[in-house]
């Protein structure tokens, strides 16, 4: 683990070092406002254990966010007002991962809000899908 994955800044506000206005917690799970919201209710959604990249959490861990999620997006919607969101998640800088703790972005959004959703999909080759396919179920 990386001096940076075992003290994250969300290790350090779930120690209540650094202030955040937190809207659900749980022995496992932290919900609180993102300080640079995309859309009003921008909200982050964190294992309480120090861990970089989803694929690394221990699977009770995740299904706790899991538990979770919809019910704080639902509270979140209320408050707000929005009847849609994203629920986003990054891994590792490519992705655009910037704090190196696992989090679930939960975002509101409203008709025009410009924050736009679709990247740019390509139709595959079905044979290159199926190849594809292949060489994930060998990896375990
Ligand atoms: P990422 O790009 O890693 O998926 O998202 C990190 C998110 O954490 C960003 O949306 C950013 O605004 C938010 N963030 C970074 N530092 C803080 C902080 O100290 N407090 C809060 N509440 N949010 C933060």
């Amino acid at each position: 683990m990386s001096a940076a994955a075992a003290d994250s800044i969300f290790s350090r506000i779930i120690r209540g070092e650094i202030p955040c206005q937190r809207i659900f917690e749980n022995e496992h799970v932290l919900a609180f406002l993102d300080i640079n919201p995309l859309s009003e209710g921008h909200t982050l959604v964190v294992p309480k254990r120090q861990c970089e990249r989803l694929e690394d959490l221990p699977p009770e861990e995740a299904a706790a966010i899991a538990r979770v999620l919809g019910p704080i997006a639902r509270r979140v919607l209320v408050a707000t007002a929005a009847r849609d969101y994203n629920v986003l998640q990054n891994n590792g800088p490519t992705s655009g991962q910037e704090v190196p703790h696992v989090h679930f972005h939960i975002i509101p959004r409203r008709a025009g809000d410009g924050l736009g959703y679709r990247w740019k999909p390509k139709p595959a080759d079905p044979a290159v899908l199926a190849e594809l396919a292949q060489r994930i179920n060998a990896a375990g």
